[in-house]
Protein backbone atom coordinates (compact mmCIF):
# COMPACT_ATOMS: atom_id res chain seq x y z
CA UNK A 1 0.00 0.00 0.00
CA UNK A 2 1.35 2.97 -0.99
CA UNK A 3 2.05 5.91 2.11
CA UNK A 4 0.75 9.48 1.17
CA UNK A 5 1.07 12.02 4.29
CA UNK A 6 -1.92 14.31 5.42
CA UNK A 7 -0.83 17.46 6.47
CA UNK A 8 -3.63 19.84 7.78
CA UNK A 9 -4.08 21.60 11.23
CA UNK A 10 -7.66 21.11 10.72
CA UNK A 11 -8.59 18.05 12.13
CA UNK A 12 -12.32 17.82 10.52
CA UNK A 13 -10.83 18.42 7.30
CA UNK A 14 -7.94 15.93 7.91
CA UNK A 15 -10.08 13.08 9.27
CA UNK A 16 -12.68 13.40 5.84
CA UNK A 17 -9.03 13.16 3.95
CA UNK A 18 -7.56 10.16 5.70
CA UNK A 19 -10.86 7.98 5.49
CA UNK A 20 -11.22 8.95 1.99
CA UNK A 21 -7.54 7.60 0.56
CA UNK A 22 -7.82 4.52 3.15
CA UNK A 23 -10.89 4.11 0.76
CA UNK A 24 -8.81 4.07 -2.40
CA UNK A 25 -6.40 1.61 -1.06
CA UNK A 26 -3.63 4.39 0.26
CA UNK A 27 -2.37 4.34 3.65
CA UNK A 28 -2.28 8.02 5.35
CA UNK A 29 0.16 9.07 7.74
CA UNK A 30 -1.20 12.14 9.74
CA UNK A 31 0.49 15.17 10.24
CA UNK A 32 -1.83 18.61 12.41
CA UNK A 33 1.89 21.00 12.28
CA UNK A 34 4.20 21.37 9.55
CA UNK A 35 6.83 20.46 12.04
CA UNK A 36 5.25 16.99 12.59
CA UNK A 37 5.17 16.31 9.16
CA UNK A 38 8.62 16.80 8.38
CA UNK A 39 9.69 14.58 11.63
CA UNK A 40 6.88 12.38 9.88
CA UNK A 41 8.82 12.36 6.21
CA UNK A 42 12.67 11.39 7.70
CA UNK A 43 10.56 8.48 9.58
CA UNK A 44 9.22 7.10 6.55
CA UNK A 45 11.24 7.65 3.77
CA UNK A 46 8.82 5.57 1.71
CA UNK A 47 5.83 7.99 1.49
CA UNK A 48 5.11 8.15 -2.19
CA UNK A 49 3.10 11.66 -2.20
CA UNK A 50 2.31 14.05 0.48
CA UNK A 51 -1.05 16.43 0.57
CA UNK A 52 -0.04 19.84 2.05
CA UNK A 53 -2.26 22.36 3.13
CA UNK A 54 -0.87 25.44 3.31
CA UNK A 55 -1.97 28.06 6.53
CA UNK A 56 -0.54 26.03 9.32
CA UNK A 57 0.15 26.88 13.16
CA UNK A 58 3.47 26.68 12.91
CA UNK A 59 5.27 26.47 9.43
CA UNK A 60 3.47 26.95 6.47
CA UNK A 61 2.84 24.26 3.62
CA UNK A 62 5.14 25.96 1.03
CA UNK A 63 7.86 26.48 3.77
CA UNK A 64 7.25 22.38 4.16
CA UNK A 65 7.74 21.67 0.46
CA UNK A 66 10.81 23.41 0.06
CA UNK A 67 12.10 21.41 2.95
CA UNK A 68 10.94 18.00 1.93
CA UNK A 69 12.21 18.76 -2.02
CA UNK A 70 15.74 20.05 -0.14
CA UNK A 71 16.01 16.73 1.50
CA UNK A 72 16.09 15.44 -1.89
CA UNK A 73 12.99 13.64 -1.77
CA UNK A 74 10.96 12.97 -5.09
CA UNK A 75 7.73 12.06 -3.46
CA UNK A 76 4.60 13.74 -5.50
CA UNK A 77 3.42 16.82 -3.32
CA UNK A 78 0.02 18.23 -3.92
CA UNK A 79 -0.50 21.85 -2.11
CA UNK A 80 -4.16 22.31 -0.57
CA UNK A 81 -4.33 25.71 -0.62
CA UNK A 82 -7.59 28.44 0.33
CA UNK A 83 -10.67 29.11 -2.58
CA UNK A 84 -9.23 31.48 -5.64
CA UNK A 85 -5.49 32.10 -3.57
CA UNK A 86 -3.95 31.95 -6.92
CA UNK A 87 -0.79 33.10 -6.01
CA UNK A 88 -0.85 30.25 -3.92
CA UNK A 89 -0.84 28.35 -6.93
CA UNK A 90 2.29 30.13 -8.64
CA UNK A 91 4.51 29.85 -4.95
CA UNK A 92 3.59 26.26 -4.73
CA UNK A 93 4.95 25.30 -8.02
CA UNK A 94 7.42 27.17 -7.45
CA UNK A 95 9.04 25.62 -4.25
CA UNK A 96 8.55 22.33 -6.05
CA UNK A 97 4.43 20.94 -5.74
CA UNK A 98 3.48 19.17 -8.41
CA UNK A 99 0.00 19.93 -8.38
CA UNK A 100 -2.37 21.99 -6.44
CA UNK A 101 -6.23 21.51 -5.11
CA UNK A 102 -8.56 24.00 -4.44
CA UNK A 103 -10.53 23.87 -0.82
CA UNK A 104 -13.56 22.77 -0.80
CA UNK A 105 -12.78 19.69 -3.47
CA UNK A 106 -14.91 16.39 -3.03
CA UNK A 107 -13.55 13.52 -2.02
CA UNK A 108 -13.54 12.24 -5.98
CA UNK A 109 -11.58 15.09 -6.91
CA UNK A 110 -9.04 15.04 -4.56
CA UNK A 111 -8.09 11.25 -5.14
CA UNK A 112 -8.52 11.49 -8.74
CA UNK A 113 -5.49 14.12 -8.61
CA UNK A 114 -3.65 11.61 -6.17
CA UNK A 115 -4.42 8.50 -8.24
CA UNK A 116 -3.02 10.98 -11.07
CA UNK A 117 -0.14 12.01 -9.85
CA UNK A 118 0.92 8.64 -8.35
CA UNK A 119 0.85 7.03 -11.68
CA UNK A 120 2.92 9.58 -13.56
CA UNK A 121 5.64 9.31 -10.64
CA UNK A 122 5.30 5.33 -11.33
CA UNK A 123 5.88 6.24 -15.21
CA UNK A 124 9.33 8.02 -14.78
CA UNK A 125 10.51 5.41 -12.16
CA UNK A 126 9.85 2.74 -14.81
CA UNK A 127 11.42 4.63 -17.94
CA UNK A 128 14.46 5.03 -15.93
CA UNK A 129 14.79 1.90 -14.93
CA UNK A 130 13.52 0.25 -18.24
CA UNK A 131 15.65 -2.50 -19.85
CA UNK A 132 17.54 -2.26 -22.71
CA UNK A 133 17.71 -4.68 -24.94
CA UNK A 134 20.02 -4.86 -28.37
CA UNK A 135 20.55 -8.35 -29.86
CA UNK A 136 21.45 -10.75 -27.33
CA UNK A 137 21.98 -8.37 -24.82
CA UNK A 138 19.90 -6.92 -21.94
CA UNK A 139 21.22 -3.98 -20.07
CA UNK A 140 18.98 -3.62 -17.17
CA UNK A 141 20.03 -0.41 -14.52
CA UNK A 142 18.06 -1.42 -11.60
CA UNK A 143 20.57 -4.11 -10.80
CA UNK A 144 23.30 -2.61 -12.89
CA UNK A 145 23.76 -5.59 -14.51
CA UNK A 146 24.06 -6.91 -18.05
CA UNK A 147 23.48 -10.14 -19.84
CA UNK A 148 23.91 -12.22 -23.09
CA UNK A 149 21.98 -14.41 -24.16
CA UNK A 150 20.33 -14.72 -20.75
CA UNK A 151 24.12 -15.34 -19.37
CA UNK A 152 25.05 -12.42 -17.12
CA UNK A 153 28.22 -11.01 -17.71
CA UNK A 154 30.52 -9.90 -14.98
CA UNK A 155 31.19 -5.98 -15.54
CA UNK A 156 33.65 -3.36 -13.81
CA UNK A 157 31.38 -0.08 -12.53
CA UNK A 158 33.36 1.44 -15.35
CA UNK A 159 32.38 -1.06 -18.19
CA UNK A 160 28.67 -1.08 -16.69
CA UNK A 161 28.75 2.36 -17.64
CA UNK A 162 30.27 2.04 -21.20
CA UNK A 163 27.37 -0.40 -22.18
CA UNK A 164 24.65 1.71 -20.62
CA UNK A 165 26.14 4.74 -23.20
CA UNK A 166 26.27 2.40 -26.20
CA UNK A 167 23.05 0.67 -25.59
CA UNK A 168 21.55 4.58 -25.10
CA UNK A 169 22.70 5.43 -28.34
CA UNK A 170 23.13 3.13 -30.72
CA UNK A 171 24.39 3.56 -34.49
CA UNK A 172 25.84 6.71 -33.44
CA UNK A 173 29.51 7.47 -33.56
CA UNK A 174 30.96 8.99 -30.24
CA UNK A 175 34.83 10.96 -29.91
CA UNK A 176 36.38 9.45 -27.35
CA UNK A 177 36.15 12.74 -25.54
CA UNK A 178 32.65 12.44 -25.43
CA UNK A 179 32.62 8.64 -23.73
CA UNK A 180 35.78 9.90 -21.75
CA UNK A 181 33.58 12.62 -20.54
CA UNK A 182 30.28 10.56 -20.34
CA UNK A 183 31.43 7.78 -18.33
CA UNK A 184 34.65 8.94 -16.14
CA UNK A 185 32.92 12.61 -15.84
CA UNK A 186 33.57 16.00 -16.76
CA UNK A 187 36.24 16.58 -13.93
CA UNK A 188 38.17 13.51 -14.79
CA UNK A 189 41.76 14.15 -15.47
CA UNK A 190 43.12 11.13 -17.42
CA UNK A 191 44.18 10.63 -21.18
CA UNK A 192 41.95 9.15 -23.84
CA UNK A 193 43.64 6.18 -23.97
CA UNK A 194 42.00 5.49 -20.81
CA UNK A 195 38.70 4.58 -22.83
CA UNK A 196 40.45 2.78 -25.36
CA UNK A 197 41.74 0.31 -22.58
CA UNK A 198 38.41 -0.26 -20.82
CA UNK A 199 37.10 -0.60 -24.52
CA UNK A 200 39.06 -3.80 -25.19
CA UNK A 201 38.76 -5.02 -22.22
CA UNK A 202 35.20 -4.66 -22.76
CA UNK A 203 35.42 -6.20 -25.96
CA UNK A 204 36.88 -9.66 -24.41
CA UNK A 205 33.85 -9.74 -22.36
CA UNK A 206 30.86 -9.21 -24.91
CA UNK A 207 32.14 -9.87 -28.39
CA UNK A 208 32.18 -13.14 -30.17
CA UNK A 209 36.29 -12.48 -31.21
CA UNK A 210 37.36 -9.49 -29.64
CA UNK A 211 39.74 -8.85 -32.81
CA UNK A 212 36.72 -9.10 -34.98
CA UNK A 213 34.01 -6.63 -33.11
CA UNK A 214 30.85 -6.65 -34.28
CA UNK A 215 28.77 -4.89 -31.32
CA UNK A 216 31.78 -1.76 -30.18
CA UNK A 217 33.19 -1.08 -33.48
CA UNK A 218 35.87 1.28 -34.20
CA UNK A 219 34.91 4.66 -35.69
CA UNK A 220 38.79 5.25 -37.35
CA UNK A 221 40.28 8.45 -36.18
CA UNK A 222 37.24 9.59 -33.86
CA UNK A 223 35.91 7.12 -31.75
CA UNK A 224 33.40 4.00 -30.79
CA UNK A 225 30.11 3.18 -32.10
CA UNK A 226 27.33 0.61 -31.37
CA UNK A 227 27.08 -1.63 -34.35
CA UNK A 228 27.95 -1.14 -38.16
CA1 LIG B 1 -5.12 25.05 7.60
Amino acid sequence: MKKILVMEDESNIRSFVVINLRRSGYEPIEAATGTEALEKVKANPDISLALLDVMLPDIDGFEVCRRIRASGSKMGIIMLTAKSQEIDKVTGLMTGADDYVTKPFSPAELTARVDALIRRLGNDEDDENAEIVSGPFVLNPRNRTLEKNGQRLKLTQIEYQLMKLFLENPGKAMSREDILTAVWGADFSGELKTVDVNIRRLRIKIETDATEPEYITTVWGYGYKWGY
